[in-house]
């Protein structure tokens, strides 16, 4: 059965499967010197954009993984002031992270400047703090800004990237976790997206590997879901060099800000991992 061209359908070669979402009307596309960039609205999702003909987010449903992304490595680290998102170029996670109060400057590191523009046009509450002054922005490739930034500058480094694919290839690398190691502050933690556990199993068990190879002593996955990327089951993964299983519970209980899908009961729950991420993982 094929589907109707209604229908937005992200075909996963490697996995032999597909999700396709029902689609009004293309709103924009364009190719960029990374990328080719679609913005779709959607019958139930509202707007969809995609990299490359793989979804990145829909307005339905990112507040899971920008939330995710944010706010649990955020309340893991005791005081978090200085803070660099690589990619997120839609600047979901910018927006999350600028909810807290006490951070002091979040620098937001996107290869492609034409994300951020396209989505301050067709996602704008996700770019709804892109003025705060505490935000800066630096359209450059993450992999050469992480190898010339400052020794143990950044307390939270958080990498939103793509799939380890193109440009967001080298963001998977030791070589990348050695310069994350370097430039972040000795209590200072790194959160990574990590693809999907059940179709990407020994991707996540090389980022754990490859983190701790590059110095982290410490590596943690959380899960949640996300029903626009491959199989509906998302990760991330948090490296440090103490105790990770720690996070400033009673802040995120009385957080200043609203969130849809974290709390402090999603923190301890995303962290119990089943026992096929169980068995591969370093302990
Ligand atoms: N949440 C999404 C996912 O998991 O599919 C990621 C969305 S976000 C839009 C990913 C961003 O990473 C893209 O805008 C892309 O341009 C950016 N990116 C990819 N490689 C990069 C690199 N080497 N340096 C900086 N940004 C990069």
């Amino acid at each position: 059965m094929s589907l109707d061209q209604n229908w937005f359908t992200e075909q996963a070669s490697a996995t032999d499967c597909a999700f396709s979402l029902h689609i009004k009307k293309k709103l924009h596309e364009e190719e960029t010197p990374f990328q080719k960039i679609a913005i779709y609205e959607t019958t139930e999702f509202g707007n969809l954009m995609t990299l490359d003909e793989l979804i990145m987010l829909t307005d339905r449903d990112n507040f899971i993984y920008h939330e995710m992304m944010s706010h649990p490595v955020l309340f893991m680290h005791p005081n978090p002031l200085k803070i660099v998102i690589i990619g997120g170029g839609d600047c979901g996670t910018l927006h999350e992270v600028l909810k807290h109060t006490t951070i002091e400057k979040v620098i937001e590191v996107e290869i492609d400047e034409r994300v951020t523009r396209l989505s301050e046009q067709y996602f704008p509450s996700l770019c709804e703090s892109n003025n705060d002054p505490r935000a800066e922005f630096c359209f450059q490739d993450g992999i050469d800004w992480m190898a010339t930034a400052e020794e143990n500058s950044i307390d939270v480094i958080i990498v939103d990237s793509t799939d380890p694919l193109g440009p967001g290839e080298g963001l998977f690398t030791v070589e990348f976790y050695r310069d994350c190691w370097r430039v972040l502050t000795p209590e200072g933690l790194l959160v990574q997206q990590s693809e999907s556990p059940l179709l990407h199993l020994s991707l996540l068990q090389s980022i754990h590997y490859g983190m701790r190879q590059a110095g982290f002593k410490t590596t943690r996955s959380l899960q949640f879901p996300q029903c626009v990327y491959p199989s509906g089951w998302w990760t991330a993964t948090i490296a440090g060099n103490g105790d990770l299983t720690q996070f400033r519970e009673e802040a995120a209980r009385n957080k200043s800000f609203k969130t849809r899908y974290y709390n402090p009961e999603i923190q301890k729950a995303s962290f119990a991992l089943p026992n096929l991420l169980l068995e591969g993982l370093p302990d």
